[in-house]
């Protein structure tokens, strides 16, 4: 017989026995049968792979090792090749004795006699279970998060995309929610990771509880869940109220606390919801999804936001704002207003320098509307060193004048320009540049500034006070305002917050708060100054209690430079 393609060869029928035989001691798994498929002979290797000895394979037919892994059409697909092609090859899923199940690359090869006809086949195969395993290993690294099992980031957008696919299909809208836990990074801060890890796994497993079988739950990284809801229904306010009592299922699955290591652990949800059509793209729909977890997280935790068109309209604006200022600066549309502080006797004893923005389309844009703006992408940096630089300017143009030269002028500080490491060096460059008399400059920071790191901001500042330059604390009550931190700041000037001067006099809280303020400066030896003064009554209250001077629309609004300098020439 021969055991491969039968190519006729001149040797002897001893010799190809041989061959045969060596052949079949190969570390490949061996078997051959006759042409119904009967087993008559395997080797070694087989019985090492399969668990079969010879005498218990002989005889039957390789339906032995099925694994019941592949159905008819495979086993259809294999004979057809081999009485077309006679042979065939692939990976083929057995079951050993023992029931173990492994993956073979399976070659098979019929043997055929003069005309064709087949006596025998041949089957060899290698076990690639290992690299099967491989495999398998290497798709769950790449698609699943080791912790919590859960999909992570990658799989989760094929997902969506597919999720988004078959919404256009359907019709039917979904739901993708962005999950925060709240309380989780305090957690894992002060009990340790290994709380942490387990916590998430936890969680992991509770959010997977609330949902259905065929809903996805992922894992984005850190503390960050999402929840991916297919097919919900034809109509988007049905699918938002269907969305919204999930969200308040997976919100109570946190009611019960976690039990960790001896302790409880209740954690809390913040949550995002953005319901998606046919039309969104995956990209629009995870920044949705996003811009509601933020504004759950604002609105204070524990709750939960849904994504809609005005919120699109403020990122818009905001996107298109940001874009804008950086030009703004370039192209010279940021000005200086001053609004003058009077002393006791309404004698105009400085300025506060206040930034606006001369939009060519939007008009005068409000510092409220830009500051946070700036502070967020940074560009605070560069606009505040203008700030500095034109406030020293002026200070240089009022210095030859001789009523002008007596003001002082206090430039707003953000907390993200103070906190560069050259600050300082900063302020001294600008004030040498303009060869100004450092005492007229008066820097305000605010109490979140120095609270971010106290020790630092207390070196700054006295750095800076040896340069001449003064302190003043703006918005003073808004924040912590403790008193053990206050006494050591080298401050020379508390500002009162214009929400207590709003209300003064009448109620009685902000009364308390705005004579509290005053006695603690002349305790502390600070000068107070009252912002927001609009009426006489106000000023009256604030003189009454020892305030020493005042801002606010009652002696002047902001004005450009030179119309402040008219004002004060003129009273
Ligand atoms: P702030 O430093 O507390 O400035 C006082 C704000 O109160 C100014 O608002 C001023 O116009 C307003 N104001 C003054 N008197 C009255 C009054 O009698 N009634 C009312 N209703 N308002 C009064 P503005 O100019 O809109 O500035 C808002 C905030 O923007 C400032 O608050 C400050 O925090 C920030 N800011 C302004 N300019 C700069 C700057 O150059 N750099 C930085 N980092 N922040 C700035
Ligand atoms: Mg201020
Ligand atoms: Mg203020």
């Amino acid at each position: 017989m021969n055991t491969m393609a039968a190519t006729p060869h001149p040797q002897s029928h001893e010799t190809e026995l041989q061959i045969a035989q060596v052949v079949f001691e190969s570390p490949f798994g061996m078997l051959v049968t006759d042409a119904a498929g009967v087993i008559l002979r395997v080797n070694a290797a087989f019985t090492r792979m399969s668990g079969y000895s010879a005498a218990e394979a002989v005889g039957k037919t390789p339906a032995l090792l099925k694994s019941g892994r592949q159905d008819q059409h495979f086993y259809q697909a294999m004979w057809d090749s081999l009485h077309d092609d006679r042979c065939w090859q692939g990976e083929i899923w057995n079951r050993g004795k023992n029931g173990r199940v492994y993956a073979e690359h399976l070659h098979i090869a019929a043997v055929t006699m003069d005309a064709g006809r087949v006596t025998h086949y041949v089957a060899s195969f290698t076990d690639i279970s290992l690299a099967k395993d491989a495999e398998i290993l290497v798709h769950r690294l790449a698609y699943y998060d080791g912790l919590t099992h859960l999909p992570n980031r990658r799989l989760l957008r094929d997902r969506i995309g597919q999720a988004l696919l078959s919404s256009a299909r359907s019709g039917l809208c979904g739901a993708v929610f962005f999950i925060d836990v709240d309380n989780f990074r305090s957690i894992n801060d002060t009990d340790g990771h290994d709380v942490g890890d387990q916590l998430l796994v936890e969680l992991a497993q509770r959010l997977r509880a609330v949902v259905r079988e065929g809903d996805t739950v992922a894992r984005q990284g850190g503390d960050e869940f999402v929840l991916l809801l297919e097919d919900l229904s034809e109509s988007t306010e049905i699918g938002t109220t269907m969305a919204l009592q999930v969200g308040e299922k997976l919100r109570s699955a946190m009611a019960t606390p976690i039990y960790l290591s001896g302790r409880d652990y209740q954690c809390r949800l913040s949550i995002g919801v953005a319901v998606f059509e046919q039309q969104d793209t995956l990209e629009g729909l995870l920044l949705h999804a996003d811009l509601a977890l933020q504004q759950a997280k604002k609105a204070g935790r524990n709750t939960q936001r849904f994504f809609d068109p005005q919120m699109q309209a403020a990122l818009e604006l905001r996107n298109a704002l940001e874009a804008e200022l950086e030009k703004a600066l370039q192209w010279g549309h940021l000005r200086l207003y001053y609004q003058p502080q009077v002393d006791r006797a309404r004698r105009v004893v400085g300025v506060e320098a206040l930034l606006r923005w001369q939009h060519p389309l939007r008009g005068m844009v409000p510092p409220g509307d830009f500051i946070p703006l700036a502070e967020d992408c940074g560009l605070i940096l560069p606009i505040g060193a203008w700030v500095l630089e034109q406030a020293c300017e002026q200070l240089r143009i009022w210095s030859q004048d001789a009523r002008m030269r007596e003001l002082q002028v206090a430039v707003n500080v953000s907390a993200r320009q103070f906190a560069q490491p050259h600050f300082v060096a900063q302020v001294q460059a600008v004030l040498a540049a303009s060869g100004v008399n450092p005492a007229r400059l008066k820097l305000e920071l605010t109490e979140s500034l120095v609270l971010d790191n106290v020790r630092d901001a207390i070196e700054k500042m006295r750095a800076i006070k040896r340069l001449g330059v003064s302190f003043s604390m703006d918005d003073f009550g808004t924040g912590y305002s403790s008193l053990s931190y206050l006494a050591q700041l080298p401050l020379d000037q508390l500002k009162i917050d214009r929400s207590f001067v709003m209300n003064i006099p009448g109620k009685s809280s902000d009364e308390t708060i705005a004579r509290t303020i005053i006695s603690m400066g002349r305790g502390l030896e600070m000068q107070v100054i009252a912002e927001g003064v609009e009426t006489e009554v106000q000023r009256a209250f604030l003189a009454m209690h020892g305030c020493d001077a005042y801002q606010g629309y009652l002696f002047g609004r902001p004005l450009p430079a030179q119309e402040l300098q008219a004002y004060v020439q003129q009273a």
